[in-house]
Order: C-alpha cells, then sequence, then structure tokens
C-alpha cells in the first residue's frame, strides 16, 4: 500500500501528520490530519462497513491537500 504524501498546513506552512482509528465494534472509523505547529485539525468520522481504510485515508489525505491548495 502507497502512502500518498500530505502537504504542508494551508495556515502557517507547518508539517502535517494523518491519524486514523477504527472500532470493530461501534463500527465508527475516524480519520484526521493534523499540523504539528498551529494545530489545525480536520477530523472524518466514518461508517466502518461502508469504508476501507485505504479508501477513507486517500479521501482524507486528498480534502487536506485540495484545502492545502486553496489557501496559497
Ligand atoms: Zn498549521
Amino acid at each position: 500500500m502507497s502512502e500518498k504524501e500530505l502537504k504542508p498546513c494551508p495556515f502557517c506552512g507547518g508539517e502535517a501528520e494523518y491519524k486514523e482509528r477504527g472500532n470493530e465494534y461501534s463500527g465508527i472509523t475516524e480519520t484526521s490530519v493534523m499540523c504539528k505547529k498551529c494545530c489545525t485539525r480536520q477530523i472524518h468520522r466514518w461508517r466502518h462497513y461502508k469504508f476501507r481504510f485505504d479508501f477513507v485515508r486517500k479521501e482524507t489525505i486528498d480534502t487536506w491537500n485540495r484545502r492545502a491548495d486553496n489557501g496559497k
């Protein structure tokens, strides 16, 4: 599985970090991107049974990267 690259934070240009956590029992997957510098956060919640991790990872990172592009 290839890791997609995160663009720098759209607000401060800081390094961004992708995180995900899922719970088989609650059926909720949460993915987020957080800027290590200014702590801007983008959080997504997904129904576990509908989405695979590789899909939600791509969606989350794509959304962050679009914000980064728009911020310029
Ligand atoms: Zn930032």
